[in-house]
């Protein structure tokens, strides 16, 4: 079995920036792998078109231009929101509000955006909406511990159902 649309597929991975190199990022082990439903857009373009066709036990490396990873970084994901906002009875929640901190915030109809708080004055917070990994390179390692079919249910929301998969 092979990696292709509507499969299973499980990997270890090891994610660095710019090159096998660079900076550490995050890593998935073979006791919890990276569980998804191949095809169906649920990962970045570039890590699915480097995966497909190999089979089990086959290892993979390659490196990601930010196009085929989380997009350039755009300077208007930054904005200032009203302090307002984040404040509960007429007092900003510091324990919440922190430079650094990713919040996630609803606009009025209900779309959720994550943001990366870059500075608090008194009248706003500036937030960053860029994905954290926007604007970088990004050099993928790792290899493939499982391919499957997956069920009818799966193909039909798009996603992997059980231990390792959504539960909706
Ligand atoms: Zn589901």
């Amino acid at each position: 079995m092979k990696v292709e649309n509507n499969k299973v597929v499980s990997v270890t991975y090891r994610l660095n920036e710019n090159d096998e190199n660079g900076p550490f990022r995050e890593e998935t082990k073979e006791d919890n792998p990276l569980v998804f439903l191949f095809g169906h857009g649920n990962l970045i373009p570039g890590f699915e078109n480097n995966l497909k066709d190999l089979a089990v036990n086959d290892t993979f490396a390659f490196t990601l231009k930010p196009e085929e990873a989380y997009g350039e970084y755009n300077e208007e994901n930054i904005s200032d929101i009203p302090s307002q906002v984040f404040q509960q009875d007429g007092k900003m929640n510091t324990e919440l509000v922190q430079v650094g901190r990713i919040l996630s915030l609803q606009d009025g109809e209900g779309r959720v955006f994550n943001g990366m708080v870059k500075n608090i004055t008194d009248e706003a917070v500036t937030m960053d909406f860029n994905h954290p990994m926007a604007g970088k390179t990004l050099h993928f390692s790792g290899k493939v511990v499982e391919i499957r079919d997956a069920s009818e249910e799966e193909l039909s929301h798009g996603h992997v159902h059980g231990p390792q998969g959504h539960q909706h």
